[in-house]
């Protein structure tokens, strides 16, 4: 894919590799919707012509495989994470275009607003509260500096023009900090419809003052174009299919969730910052997009970047360090995987150290050789059962911060309320499992035939067809 890859030519380049499913019309919006997607999630992206009635059509799961992420990016898996880190590392400023040059403002809603008539927004798990945008990126301004900040984060549709949503304590929260300490309202645009790349790069892990949308030009190899919002200073991706203007109210509250998340876990009820819509812009026949929670989709775009940022982090201090990989089973956030090129005893555990420290979330480490695939769980669990002895290579750090979205960190905070779920207050476990540098004969020398990665087996096949081997059966 060029550096003009663009949401619609990406599904159009799904669908001519038959990797686009096209849904019967009339799907309704409520679970049926996701229940449908969720079963294609990770073999074809799901498009939804005419969902609940609604003209707008609605696509899913288009990001949903590690291989098309890096197909997206123009490189091969192998090279996903180098390519992203170098994007992270070599920003490219966007170029501002006008309304006439910015599709995303061809149709402009501002009079009595009702955003659940304007857009079809699905109902997802079984005890979600309702209806949730799932695919926004939020983009505000730093109200000290004007630099832009992009995160995905989930919002309940309360309302016909006001919404609920959770903010973690990063970025945007820092902005709205900010806002409300004055008692100002924060400025924000939901952008809904971009294309793969920029979408990759809104879940970036970057400092503070780093704009994701110069990351996503890095990736595109090209400035991304933007447009300034029709009732605010900020900036929002021209091409993109739906924006919802709006801002963040100073000082009020309203009740959000439960809601299905990443972990496939329900998170409370809680009273959070709600966002009062102004405006809603789109393309002339927009395409509204979904991410069905915890599915591949949504555990993948939050894997890459995290992936790219752990590998970085550990290579700082440790070159031997090759690969890492968040599993699918830790939900792509939890268990970190570890490829090393172990040169001295002990290295091992101080990589370890230096994971468990990397990310609040990364809650068990598993370290291995470089003869073991980290992207192969059975390949890991392997060399667990047989590199791994509990009494000298097991870690266990007691009373970290960990993931407020892992239900088990309860337990952890013995017992407490519920709201002590949300301190996040975990174990950490690393698991050294890798062999000795030096031992006998070849008691930890991995079993291998020799000449069988070079197999050609249509080549030793070939012949066979001719060989009556039927005779030898005659008794
Ligand atoms: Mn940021």
């Amino acid at each position: 894919m060029s550096s003009t890859l663009t949401l619609r030519s990406w599904l159009k380049h799904l669908a001519a590799s038959d990797r686009l499913a096209v849904v019967r019309e009339h799907v309704p919006l409520k679970h049926r919707l996701a229940a449908i997607a969720k079963n294609l999630d990770g073999s074809k992206a799901a498009f939804f012509p005419r969902p609940g009635g609604h003209a707008i059509p609605i696509v899913s799961g288009f990001m949903a495989r590690r291989e098309w992420i890096a197909e997206a990016m123009n490189v091969p898996e192998s090279e996903l994470l180098a390519r992203f880190r170098h994007a992270a590392e070599h920003p490219v400023p966007w170029r501002e275009v006008g309304r006439e040059a910015a599709p995303v403002q061809t149709v402009v809603h501002d009079k009595d607003i009702d955003i659940r008539a304007l857009l079809p927004i699905p109902t997802h798990s079984e005890h979600d509260s309702g209806p949730y945008i799932t695919a926004g990126l939020l983009i505000a301004r730093n109200p000290k500096t004007g630099i832009q900040n992009v995160s995905i984060i989930r919002i309940q549709v309360n309302s016909k023009d006001r919404m609920a949503v959770l903010i973690l304590p990063r970025h945007l929260f820092t902005f709205y900090q900010a806002a409300d300490a004055k008692g100002e309202a924060l400025p924000v645009a939901i952008v809904i419809g971009v294309d793969p790349l920029t979408l990759l790069a809104s879940q970036a892990i970057m400092p503070i003052d780093h704009d994701e949308l110069e990351i996503a030009g890095a990736l595109h190899g090209a400035p991304l174009a933007v447009v300034k919002c029709l009732s605010s200073e900020v900036r929002v991706p021209a091409g993109a299919e739906i924006v919802i203007e709006g801002r963040l109210l100073p000082g009020v509250r309203e009740t959000e969730g439960p809601f299905g998340e990443f972990p496939k876990y329900y998170s409370d009820v809680e009273e959070r910052e709600v966002i009062a819509i102004d405006l809603v812009s789109h393309r002339k026949d927009p395409i509204y997009h979904t991410i069905i929670p915890a599915e591949m989709e949504h555990l993948l775009l939050g894997a890459i970047p995290r992936e790219a940022t752990l590998l970085a982090h550990l290579q700082r201090s440790f070159p031997g360090v090759l690969d890492v990989h968040l599993s699918e089973g830790g939900v792509c956030r939890y268990h970190l995987f570890v490829k090393f090129s172990k040169k001295r005893e002990g290295e091992s555990k101080n990589v370890i150290m230096c994971a468990l420290g990397a990310h609040y979330d990364v809650k068990h480490v598993v370290v291995v050789d470089d003869d073991v695939d980290v992207h192969d769980p059975k390949q890991v669990e392997w060399a667990i059962a047989t590199r791994f002895q509990a009494d000298r290579d097991l870690i266990v750090v007691s009373g970290a911060q960990g993931s407020i979205l892992d239900p088990s960190t309860t337990v952890a905070t013995s017992g407490r309320a519920a709201s002590a779920q949300l301190e996040g207050v975990s174990a950490k476990m690393g698991l050294d499992a890798t062999r000795p540098l030096s031992y006998a004969g070849h008691i930890f020398t991995k079993v291998k035939i020799p000449g069988e990665d070079e197999v050609d087996l249509d080549q030793e096949l070939a012949a066979a067809p001719g060989i009556d081997w039927e005779k030898r059966l005659v008794e």
